[in-house]
């Protein structure tokens, strides 16, 4: 399975950033922090904030 990284994320339980890594399992996107292993399925709003814009990144360079 692929991870996406979150780039600029900030983790809310370690405050580490650049280490929540983005998963989808059963069509819910799991949010899970690499540095402590806190994991959220609903990630936060400033977290959700994040992903969005990085998304769109993503569809621009996707390749099948
Ligand atoms: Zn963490």
């Amino acid at each position: 399975m692929k991870k996406r990284f979150i780039a600029g994320a900030v983790c809310p339980k370690c405050k580490a950033m650049d280490t929540l890594s983005l998963t989808k399992e059963n069509g819910v996107e799991k949010v899970t922090c690499v540095s402590c292993g806190e994991s959220m399925t609903q990630p936060e709003e400033h977290v959700a904030k994040e992903v969005r814009p990085y998304e769109q990144v993503i569809g621009v360079f996707k390749q099948d």
